[in-house]
């Protein structure tokens, strides 16, 4: 980075926000993902205004900006592919206010997940959607991913709960977008805009949401099958019987295998394994809904069912589905994860393809996933430098994408585009889809500062 442009930075937040040492550059090339690219510089700003300022230096200087949270993200949406400065926003993480009354909190975007959730429990409340990453990822980066979790189903995504944003322009206007009302239907809806943009339109500095009171009751069980198209027939007949489980998660038999042989579980052979969640405001609404999920187990030909009788039943009944990812991703020393999402009934489909594609290439793989609102995560173990196991990899994930597709799905059901799934665009957008998310990225920012060569855009300068 040029000297007089690092003095620019400087000026705005002080020496000691400012770093281009080795080793913090080394950190911030990366993310969870598979790609690797060092920035030039990072800071870490500590308000709005100083936010504004550095866009300011960057749109004088045509240098890329970088807005990060944790770094968990999983699709390289944070990887600086062309250099520039990383904005490292963990250091704005307040938590502004709590408005029990409103149904509504104000954070900072720095604010890991599970701090948000601590400081909610006491008034009963919660923000629901509870990526696994909760105890370290950033609700700015929840926020800019539209990050997904485990209770989709029943409680959707961040975006559901995004009432306001303060953002920062690239060229260092400061937007409020939104209202702190639990309605409203004026003008266009730029909240949602900025929602899933994954760094490349705006810089997120304060993050309204919407806040519910959080069930206290809750019924567990586990269930195995002999056919994995009974398991998806159980997924359909839920939906049918109007009950909206909390959980509704699938494993196959690789995952089932992995965790007998090398997770330590005492677990039947089965071609597929579901956990189910139901909850309530009331013991007897969580329990009226097991009994309902239950039935429809049995008349599926489910050769076991397990349910759990209290919270720790519960939390055995869980082990398996959290001990999973690590004890797969112990077999190799790479693996990729993504998250495919097809419309709920297409789930068997998806999980027979995937599987099919998997073996073809002889690669050793999991599928897990949320049933319950389309989105399976495969996961696929490799060694990362062994150059045939890297092609066939790339070829799998791609049918993968083909596959999802033509299912009439989504490359992403919550880890965002980024880079790895950029070049894959157009199997699920239009050309003109891409051509107005492209022309909205030119308008807002002409000089492509903003985290720039992510989820496929095309600008004029690049
Ligand atoms: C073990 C593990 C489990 C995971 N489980 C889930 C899961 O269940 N559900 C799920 O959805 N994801 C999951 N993820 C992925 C990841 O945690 C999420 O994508 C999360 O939302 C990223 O948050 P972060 O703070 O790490 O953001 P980062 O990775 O730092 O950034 C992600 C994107 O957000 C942008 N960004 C960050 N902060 C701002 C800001 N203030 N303004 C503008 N843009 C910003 C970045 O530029 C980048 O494009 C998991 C990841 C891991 C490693």
């Amino acid at each position: 980075m040029e000297n007089r442009i690092k003095q620019a930075i400087v000026d705005i937040v002080g020496t000691s926000n400012f770093t281009d040492s080795l080793i913090d550059l080394v950190s911030y090339s990366y993310d969870a993902s598979d790609h690797e690219q060092r920035p030039d510089a990072a800071v870490w700003p500590a308000k709005t205004e100083d936010v504004s300022k550095i866009l300011q230096v960057a749109n004088t200087y045509h240098f890329p900006i970088i807005p990060r949270g944790a770094g968990t993200g999983l699709a390289g949406a944070v990887v600086p592919i062309h250099g520039g400065l990383i904005l490292d926003m963990c250091r704005m993480n307040k938590i502004l206010d709590i408005r029990i009354a409103d149904r509504l909190v104000r954070v900072q975007p720095g604010v890991v997940y599970d701090d948000l959730q601590n400081a909610l429990a006491p008034s009963g409340f919660c923000f629901p959607p509870d990526p696994a990453s909760g105890s370290v990822c950033t609700l700015g980066g929840n926020v800019a991913t539209n990050a997904g979790g485990i209770r989709g189903a029943k409680y959707g995504v961040t975006r559901d709960y995004v009432l306001s944003l303060v953002i920062v322009l690239p060229n260092g206007r400061i937007l409020r977008t939104g209202t702190d009302c639990m309605k409203s239907s004026s003008g266009l809806d730029l909240t949602r805009l900025f929602v899933g943009s994954e760094g490349t339109l705006g810089v997120i500095t304060e993050i309204t949401l919407k806040i519910i009171p959080k069930p206290i009751a809750s019924k567990t069980c586990q269930a195995f099958f002999a056919d994995l198209q009974d398991a998806g027939q159980v997924v359909s007949d839920i939906m049918h019987s109007r009950i909206v489980p909390s959980v509704l998660e699938i494993l196959e038999e690789n995952a089932i295998q992995i965790l007998r042989n090398h997770g330590g579980m005492k677990l039947p052979d089965a071609r597929a394994m579901i956990l189910v969640e139901t909850d309530g405001y009331t013991k007897e609404e969580a329990d009226f809904q097991m009994t309902e999920v239950i039935n429809v187990l049995k008349k599926n030909r489910a050769t076991r069912i397990q349910v759990a009788k209290s919270p720790r039943e519960a939390e055995d009944l869980w082990r398996g589905r959290k001990a999973l990812s690590s004890a797969a991703a112990r077999l190799r020393p790479n693996n990729i994860s993504e998250d495919v999402t097809v419309p709920i009934s297409k789930v068997p489909d998806l999980l027979a393809g995937i599987s099919r594609i998997a073996r073809k290439h002889g690669l050793l793989f999991v599928i897990f996933g949320h049933a319950g609102d389309g989105n399976l995560h495969p996961k696929i173990m490799y060694d990362r430098n062994n150059p045939q196991q890297v092609q066939k990899i790339s070829a799998a994930v791609g049918e993968i994408f083909h596959l999802t597709c033509n299912l009439g799905g989504t490359l992403t059901g919550e880890h965002g585009i980024g880079l790895a799934k950029a070049p894959f665009m157009l199997l699920e957008h239009s050309q003109t889809s891409l051509d107005l998310m492209s022309a909205i990225k030119n308008l807002v920012d002409p000089n492509n500062i903003l985290n720039p060569g992510k989820m496929g855009l095309r600008t004029g300068a690049q």
